[in-house]
């Protein structure tokens, strides 16, 4: 006997989804999240590009209204921070500060975490300035000048989001163009308080109690940038730690997975950003969360 038919790591929109599906599908299902329901969508303002919402919707609206749906399927969503995950004769144990419990399948949707731009200033600053996200602390930058470190679609996301707020962005890529999708570079380029320094690092943050400035080296030269807040996009690293023992996870730390979501080991699964080649968009974490509760009905009715 096991507490539950399914455990699911992480609250995010795979974890979520999949909770949903596992659910309608009259399964025992628990949710395990160290935060509130939702993962990155918390961090997410606008969203143009998930299916059936002509004018968008926002992170924290996708969010709750899954939540609540997946709730009401009979999902048991728990609060916790899943700390280790073993396994002994097909049966799975979730090993939580608090608590223990047992299942017969697991699917592992934990996500990722942002990357760190590992130089001096950025712990000191951080929640001083220095912040992960627009959406959440934007305001706090209103008719200041910021910098924007990273040019993928998170970094143009947030920038766009902070063109209400405040005075001056200047985007720091270190590439030669950006990696963000077209329709994001031509709507935030349109904006005359955004510049862009391309081919440029940071080299370090500076101030007193609070981010005053950061110095970047920009093709070849160093030059200083005054402002008073940095939103850190620079890529996610997965938190896949607690799997490192148990399969194989890529150089960058995705895991490996078959394309129903299964693993090389018997009855673990998993969903969303943390498995290796998902494009990291929510419409595919919420279809990867459905293929993992569906393949895990598959394995228990076998
Ligand atoms: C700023 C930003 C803007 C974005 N904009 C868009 C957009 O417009 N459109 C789009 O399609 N995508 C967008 N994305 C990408 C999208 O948000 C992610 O692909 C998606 O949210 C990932 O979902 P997930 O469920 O895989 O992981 P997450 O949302 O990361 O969920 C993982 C969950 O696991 C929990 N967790 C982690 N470790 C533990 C642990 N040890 N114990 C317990 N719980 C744990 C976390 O608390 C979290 O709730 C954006 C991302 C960012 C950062």
């Amino acid at each position: 006997m096991t507490d539950f038919d399914v455990a699911i790591l992480g609250g995010g929109l795979a974890g979520l989804t999949a909770g949903l599906f596992a659910a309608r599908e009259g399964l025992e299902v628990t949710l395990f999240d160290q935060m509130g329901p939702g993962g990155q969508l918390n961090n997410v303002g606008q969203i143009d590009n998930f299916p059936g919402f002509p004018q968008g919707t926002t992170g924290t609206e996708l969010a709750s209204n899954t939540a609540e749906q997946a709730l009401n399927a009979g999902l048991q969503f728990q609060f916790g921070e899943v700390s280790g995950l073993a396994t002994n004769e097909n049966i799975w144990s979730v090993q939580t500060l608090m608590e223990t419990v047992t299942a017969k399948a697991v699917i592992v949707a934990l996500g990722s975490n942002f990357a760190k731009l590992n130089v001096p200033g950025e712990e000191k600053f951080f929640g001083k300035g220095i912040s992960n996200c627009a959406t959440c602390d934007g305001d706090f930058f209103r008719d200041e000048d910021v910098a924007v470190i990273g040019a993928g679609d998170s970094a143009l996301d947030e920038a766009l989001h902070l063109t209400d707020i405040v005075r001056s962005i200047t985007i720091v890529n270190r590439n030669e163009d950006f990696t963000g999708t077209f329709v994001n570079r031509e709507k935030l380029l349109s904006f005359e308080k955004v510049s862009v320094e391309h081919n440029a690092i940071v080299k370090n943050l500076d101030g007193d109690d609070q981010l005053k400035s950061i110095t970047i080296i920009a093709n070849g030269s160093e030059k200083k940038l005054d402002v008073t807040g940095a939103f850190v996009f620079v890529g996610l690293v997965p938190n896949s730690a607690i799997l490192k023992e148990l399969i194989a996870v890529d150089a960058a730390g995705h895991v490996e997975c078959n394309l129903d979501m299964s693993t090389s080991q018997q009855g673990l699964y998993v969903a969303g950003d943390i498995r290796q080649q998902s494009s990291r968009q929510l419409v595919s974490v919420a279809g990867d969360g459905a293929t993992a509760a569906i393949s895990v009905r598959d394995y228990l009715r076998k």
